[in-house]
């Protein structure tokens, strides 16, 4: 049993996971995310390395082990290959990744591999360019596509590819994306499109469940079952293709909801603390760090945000209120 200092909320839940937006800046301007006209954060007030580096030190003896980086588009931030150098230094962490749409992975994926990142999510939604610029309001399908083989070839492990299906957007891409991804052999990871859009447009109508998911999968490409080793704190349901073809994530925010799990904590790039994704209070920490605050209070501060964490996002019931946060600018 681990001796550490824990992050444990009123409901038994231990926080390891830090989910680290690195820029609220982004490429693509995905519906679902993004509004198309948007003003981004002034550069002053996104955290710099060193300051993410030190909210890191801090959270790593509570028990934070893995980090993800995110955004926005994480690869707008210059160098993060140096980010990721300071964040496997510091002792405790054991895992740092990124997600990232991967239109600029291409050039940077070695650098990143050597620096110690290991896990990698590129997002694609679609194999097809027309709908690629439906989907993100600008043209980037055979970037980031180039951005998948690179990260093949660099070895990152695991890779996984993460689409949101929209109903009467992209369920037409279930099959093929499945088939890409069993082909190359990572595993694709398919999300129930969430009310986090920067237009409020989110409608329940709109969300293509897990379950039809699973029906055009097993219809179209192969059998799968649910996965042996399921890991219980995971927010992906995993399945397996019967015929060793690989495994298929699914993650099932809207339909089962998986609150009761939850491990993770966010640091927005303007150093404001989430205790949940749809959060509607925030901790700002980027002052204490810029104010080189003593690390007992910066420690004391997370402590009293996961303390404070509520039972679970109410996107099933009345009492739902989207937070003003879109995903672009919590860090999804
Ligand atoms: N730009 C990077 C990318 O697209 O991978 C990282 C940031 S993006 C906000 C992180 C993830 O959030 C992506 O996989 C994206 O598809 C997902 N996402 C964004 N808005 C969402 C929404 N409304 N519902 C579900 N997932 C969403
Ligand atoms: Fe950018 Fe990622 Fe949001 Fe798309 S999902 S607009 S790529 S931050």
């Amino acid at each position: 049993m681990s001796l550490k200092p824990r992050l444990i909320d009123s409901f038994g839940r231990v926080h390891n996971n830090l989910r680290v937006s690195v820029t609220d800046r982004c490429n693509l301007r995905c519906v679902y995310c993004m509004p198309e006209q948007v003003e981004f954060m002034p550069r002053e007030r996104l955290l710099s390395f060193e300051e993410i580096a030190r909210f890191v030190a801090v959270v790593a003896p509570l028990g934070v082990d893995k980090i993800r980086l995110t955004g926005g588009e994480p690869l707008l931030r210059k160098d993060l290959d140096v980010l990721v150098r300071m964040l496997v230094a510091i002792e405790g962490v054991s895992d740092v990744g990124m997600t990232t749409n991967g239109m600029l992975l291409a050039p940077i994926a070695g650098r990143l591999r050597e620096a110690g990142l290991e896990r990698l999510n590129i997002s694609l939604d679609t194999l097809d360019s027309v709908r690629f610029e439906r989907l993100a309001r600008r043209r980037g399908l055979d970037d980031a596509i180039a951005g998948v083989h690179a990260a093949k070839r660099e070895g990152f492990d695991p890779i996984k590819l993460n689409a949101v299906v929209i109903r009467g957007f992209n369920e037409d891409d279930v099959a093929p994306l499945a088939r890409f991804a069993r082909e190359l052999g990572v595993e694709m990871r398919f999300i129930e499109y969430m009310p986090l859009d920067a237009g409020h447009l989110w409608e329940r109508e709109k969300v293509f469940y897990a379950q039809e998911i699973l029906d055009v999968i097993a219809r179209e490409v192969a059998p799968l079952a649910p996965a042996a080793d399921q890991d219980p704190r995971a927010p992906a349901l995993a399945y397996d293709y019967l015929d060793g073809g690989g495994r298929v994530g699914l993650i099932s925010s809207v339909s089962r909801p998986f609150c009761g799990s939850c491990n993770r904590l966010r640091l927005t790039s303007d150093g404001k603390l989430r205790n949940c994704l749809f959060a509607l209070e925030e901790t700002d920490v980027r002052e204490m760090l810029r104010s080189e605050a003593p690390e007992e209070a910066v420690a004391q501060a997370v402590a009293a945000s996961v303390a404070a964490k509520w039972e679970g996002h109410e996107i099933n019931t009345a009492r739902f209120i989207q937070p003003d946060r879109p995903m672009y600018s919590i860090g999804g």
